[in-house]
């Protein structure tokens, strides 16, 4: 568990953001920047009213920033740093701070020793990147070439006094930005807004339940909490990464607002049960090899309808291999009967997901067996309709199967059937667990 925290104070501070690129008006490319940064300003306790996209042109690039700052303390500027001359953004903050732009010559030094670390010379157009408006702050690039800045502007408030505001510029490439964002931004942006309260949060992830079903069983939760004001309930519905269940609280201090996380998010917890299969970070199948680690099992996997896709997941998670003896995909029915011992017969059954899942632990040498097999459609198959899914585990002893009914298209049904066989065997890991 990684609880997110942050200094938070009141009177909110307001941050807007401005993406700057003509491509992310024409659609060419998803403006996934500003959800991040978004995300992130939620995640801090910062207001954030306004998202703009703005095309690659002086003018109106220049507009965007003023009216945003006009409304606000502070404007996050992504995309336009480039070397290239449609890269205007340096222009249009020298502009908003309404001074020259300076070439800076120790940047200089550090874009041209980029290049000459790659091997490469340095064009002259990357002298551009070195340009920064006097009085900004460079923010060092550790991914690519292009410097970030931090651009104090002089502003009043609503009474007339005069106050600071600042504008940040970051690259557009969304890694090198969002890297920025957590390493300089926003620890700047928290830094101008001071205080010292703190605000925690703590995500509950889910799998088995409606988001209806879901915000049922937490209205008197939810109802207590809005009148206690101990922490804040919000549920996000991540599609087939089921639903998560996220608590913040806020306290004089990290440590006061995470007692206070802490005791709404265990109780949250026992009342909504086996649902929870993880908290923050961590994955179904992240949980499902920690449960086995710890009981010092392999697993094999069979898989018909998904195609490999539950071994994929689990090989995803750095040092599966401790875990997973592998899969087989046994998508023919032959081949389910030859290799896994299925007996002959309807494979969209108990009886094959039974078979295939103590057939494949046996093959491979593992522990525990998991399997699937079902109808992803969009044909039927056996008088089947599609979403039928059986799913088999082999733990010691006990060999059962489950029947789920999924609904969707193919993909959609593939996709839920990968992460609901994985909840399947969670679910009988934690119980044999608790017995
Ligand atoms: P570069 O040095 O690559 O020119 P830059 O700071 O000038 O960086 P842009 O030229 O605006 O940034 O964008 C570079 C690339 O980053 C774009 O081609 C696009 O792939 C991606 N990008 C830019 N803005 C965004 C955004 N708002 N959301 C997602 N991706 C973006
Ligand atoms: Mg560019």
């Amino acid at each position: 568990m990684r609880p997110c925290t942050q200094p938070l104070r009141s009177p909110a501070m307001r941050c807007e953001v401005v993406a700057v690129g003509t491509e992310l008006l024409l659609g060419q490319i998803v403006d996934t920047n500003s959800a991040v940064i978004g995300e992130r300003l939620a995640a801090s306790g910062i207001d954030s009213y306004f998202q703009v996209k703005v095309g690659d042109n002086l003018d109106r690039a220049t507009t965007a920033v003023r009216d945003a700052l006009a409304r606000s303390d502070a404007v996050i500027v992504t995309g336009g740093l480039g070397p290239t001359h449609d890269d205007l953004t340096r222009n249009v903050l020298a502009a908003v701070m309404g001074v020259e732009l300076e070439r800076d010559e120790a940047l200089v030094d550090v874009i041209r020793g980029m290049f000459a670390a790659r091997g490469r010379t340095m064009p002259d157009n990357n002298l551009l990147q070195a340009d920064v408006p006097r009085g900004a702050i460079v923010i060092p690039q550790t991914r690519g070439t292009a410097p970030g800045l931090i651009c104090p502007v002089e502003s009043v408030d609503a009474d007339g006094h005069p106050i600071t505001k600042v504008v940040y510029a970051m690259p557009g490439v969304p890694h090198e930005m969002a890297e920025m964002l957590e390493r300089a931004v926003l620890p700047d942006l928290l830094a101008r807004r001071g205080g010292t309260e703190a605000i925690v949060s703590r995500t509950l992830r889910t799998w088995g339940d409606s988001e209806s079903g879901l915000a049922e069983r937490l209205v008197e939760p939810i109802a207590e909490l809005e009148a206690s004001h101990r922490a804040t309930i919000a549920l996000l519905a991540s599609g087939v990464e089921g639903i998560k269940v996220r608590v913040t609280a806020k306290g004089a201090d990290t440590t006061a607002a995470r007692r206070s996380v802490d005791e709404v998010a265990d109780e949250l917890r026992t009342r909504l049960g086996s649902i929870v299969f993880a908290e923050d970070d961590a994955s179904m199948e992240s949980v499902v090899l920690d449960l086995l680690r710890a009981r010092q099992r392999t697993l094999a996997v069979a898989e018909s309808m998904t195609g490999g896709m539950i071994t994929a997941r689990l090989t995803e998670v750095a040092g599966a291999s401790e875990v997973v003896r592998g899969g087989v995909v046994s998508y023919a029915s032959e081949v389910k009967w030859s290799l896994l011992d299925v007996p002959e017969g309807p494979v969209v059954s108990d009886v094959a997901a039974r078979a295939m899942a103590d057939g494949v632990r046996r093959l491979l040498g593992a522990d525990v067996g998991l399997s699937i097999t079902g109808v992803a459609g969009p044909a039927p198959q056996d008088d089947r309709a599609p979403g039928t899914v059986f799913v088999g585990y082999a733990i010691g002893e006990v060999v059962e199967a489950k029947q789920l009914s999924l609904f969707g298209d193919r993909a959609r049904i593939r996709a839920y059937a990968t992460i609901s066989a994985l909840d399947v065997l969670r679910r009988t890991l934690e119980a044999e667990q608790m017995a």
